[in-house]
Formats: C-alpha cells, structure tokens, sequence
C-alpha cells in the first residue's frame, strides 16, 4: 500500500490514523457486531458516538454554552440558503462582503431566493487579491445580518481580521447590532477562533472537518427564532437544535468520522494552538518559496495570502501540463487549480503533513531546474 500526498481543495485529506483507526472499527464497532455505518442512528451507541463529537468540537474551539452546534447536510451551498431564510423573517437584507466565488454564489443564492442583497464592501476592484479593510465595510441601513467568506478556496484569499469595530461589535449607521455570519468551510479548525463574535458559523465537512455530506453549523441561541415562515423545515436552525440535528436521518458515518477527526486533533496534535502553529510553518515554506523564484508566482496581497489554499501559477502556462504530469508521478496528487481560474493550488488542511509540503517544494525546484 501507498499513500500519496494529496493537495486537493476538497474532499480533501485526511489524517492518516484517522483512517486507520475507521478501518479498525469498520467490521465490527467495539464488539457490537456490526458497523457504524449499519447502526440506527437512535440507538444508545450512535447517539453516544454523535454527542462525542459535539463535546470535542466544543473543547476545540471553546464554544460558549449560548451556541448550538448543529450536523446537518446539503453542503455549504444548502446553508446559502438558510442562512436567510434562518435569519430574515423579521425582514430586512441579507449583507455581504464579497471577495471571491464562494461569496458571490451566497450573495447570488440570497437573490434569488429573496429579490435584494446588499454588497456592505467587495475587493472586485483589486482582482480579489487584497481583502477589504475593516473601515471599508458599510452595512446597508436595514441590514439583518452581515456574511463573509473566511477564506475564499479558489483564490486562496484569506482574512486577516474579524469584521466589527474596536469592541468587537457589527453596527449598521441606525446603531443597531448586526449579527456576524461566516462561510468557514475551508478554514475552520485551521487555528483558535474566537466563536462569541459570530451570530452564525457553517463549514462543508470535506475539507478540515471530515468527509463530504456533512455540514456544521455553530449557531448564537437568540438566532434560533428569527426564521421565515416559510422556511423548509430541514433547513431551521431552531427545528435541528430542538432535534439534536436527527429531524431525519443524519450522515451518520460521515459525523462519526468527523468525531475521530476532532479526536485525532485533541490526542495528537494537541489542540488548536499547536495545529495553527503547524499550519504557519506548511505555509511560510511554500510561500517563501514561490516567493524566491522568478519561475512560480501567487498574486495574493502578503496579509491576505492564505494558509489553506495556495495558488500559483508558472512563468510559462505552456508548461502547465507537462508540471501537473510530472507531480502526479512523483506521488504529489490533485495540483491543478480549480477548472475556473487554472493554473496551480496546493491546499494545505490540517491533514497534509509538513513532508508533504517539503516534498512539494523540492519537486517545484526540481522542476524550475529542467524546465525553468
Ligand atoms: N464555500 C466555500 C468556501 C467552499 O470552499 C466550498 C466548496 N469548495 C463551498 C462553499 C461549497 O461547498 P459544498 O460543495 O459543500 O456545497
């Protein structure tokens, strides 16, 4: 068996002794006799395994007690649209601070589904290679809520901030507190994160959580009824918490993986401290070296460069192919940008080791040698 190192932007990879222990316990879940993916998720062992992994998340991140964390499905792209419908019902507009693909698709999804969105502040005008600063960013005098995007996947933009004033609060110019809403699917569990900020938080799973079909929601208690009327039941926040996320059948094995995850970080890594400081140092090292070559570039403004994803692109795209070939073959999978925007991306979640990134970087080197 080999396992190679795999860059994808997601389903992404995971921990190897994550696996391994899944593999342990696939026949047969603890002398149960069966497996996890054939239990009832109502009986006392699933439940078990379910509330597990909501208390490690909560270690992990140190969520308050006024917080619900929620396992539902339907991808991050599901949550474009119960965001609103979860936190418009007392009306007002949905606003966003748009600095990428993953944004536009939210503000595009509010659209539709409820005819306005407000634009509170875009980086459109510098290619979305900078991040708009905290100033920059002007509420709409009804806005119910303000929605970001942590770390744009595709461009590899990554803010550097929270956004809200010097006391930590969201105002719009009526004074009125808004609450903070944040797409953190391919950053969250990258680093410490201070939850009481945000009025709603939502990641997919496939990428630093676990596998796909599987979404966290992390949810302030007040937020719970500010709900259309017309909402689908499975998308309510208030319907999910009250249900403890089994108002139908959950991902179930897709959760239980995701619990070995928040496990594997507590046991192994230790916490989400040493986990950032892990990340830093993946990142620093192919930043730096696209940085000292002529031959590789990443457009993306210092501050805002992200530690998750890393695009770059070669001097010469004619040698896009012949790169992504000879990756492959030395066992480093999944550099080709996303079909979008082309060129290259690595992406550097929890799960991709730092001999990953060194073999990553000696590669590129090796390659600006033959071919630069
Ligand atoms: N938001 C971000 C930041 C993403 O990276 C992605 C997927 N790559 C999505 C939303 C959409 O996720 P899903 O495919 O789970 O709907």
């Amino acid at each position: 068996m080999t396992r190679h190192y795999n860059f994808c932007a997601g389903p992404a990879a995971l921990p190897e002794a994550v696996l391994a222990r899944a593999r342990e316990e696939m026949l047969d879940y603890r002398g149960r006799g069966l497996s996890v993916m054939e239990m009832s998720h109502r009986s006392g062992d699933y439940v078990a395994i379910a509330e597990q992994a909501e208390r490690d998340l909560r270690d992990l991140l140190a969520i308050p007690d006024n917080y619900r964390v929620l396992f539902t499905q339907g991808g991050a792209t599901q949550q474009f649209a119960a965001l609103p419908y979860n936190l418009l019902g007392a009306g007002g507009t949905a606003n966003f601070v748009q600095t990428g693909i993953w944004g536009s698709k939210a503000i595009k999804e509010a659209r539709h589904l409820f005819g306005d969105a407000a634009v509170a502040a875009s980086s459109e005008a510098n290619g979305h290679t900078a991040v708009p600063r905290p100033e920059d960013i002007v509420l709409s005098s009804d806005a119910a809520y303000l929605h970001y995007t942590a770390n744009e996947t595709i461009g590899g933009l990554e803010f550097d901030y929270i956004p809200g004033n010097d006391a930590g609060e969201l105002r719009r110019p009526d004074g009125r507190e808004v609450p903070l809403a944040c797409d953190m699917s391919s950053s969250i569990l990258s680093g410490p994160l201070d939850v009481s900020r945000f009025g709603v938080i939502y990641a997919g799973a496939q990428k630093n959580i676990g596998p796909a079909g599987l979404v966290v929601a992390i949810v302030r208690d007040d937020l719970l009824d500010q709900g259309r009327a017309d909402m689908p039941s499975l998308f309510s926040y208030r319907a999910l918490a009250e249900a403890g996320s089994m108002i139908n059948t959950p991902a179930t094995y897709s959760w239980y993986l995701a619990g070995l995850v928040f496990q594997w970080l507590k046991d192994d890594i230790g916490g989400l401290a040493a986990m950032s400081a892990i990340n830093d140092r993946k990142a620093a090292r192919l930043y730096a070296a696209i940085d000292a070559s002529e031959f590789y570039s990443n457009p993306i403004a210092p501050r805002n460069r992200s530690r998750m994803n890393v695009p770059f692109v070669l001097a010469d795209s004619r040698l896009e192919d012949a790169f992504l070939a000879e990756s492959e073959e030395a066992g480093l999978l999944n550099l080709k940008g996303h079909r979008s925007v082309g060129g290259m991306r690595a992406s550097l979640y929890n799960a991709v080791p730092e001999a990953a990134v060194e073999a990553l970087v000696d590669f590129m080197a090796d390659f600006e040698k033959r071919r630069g």
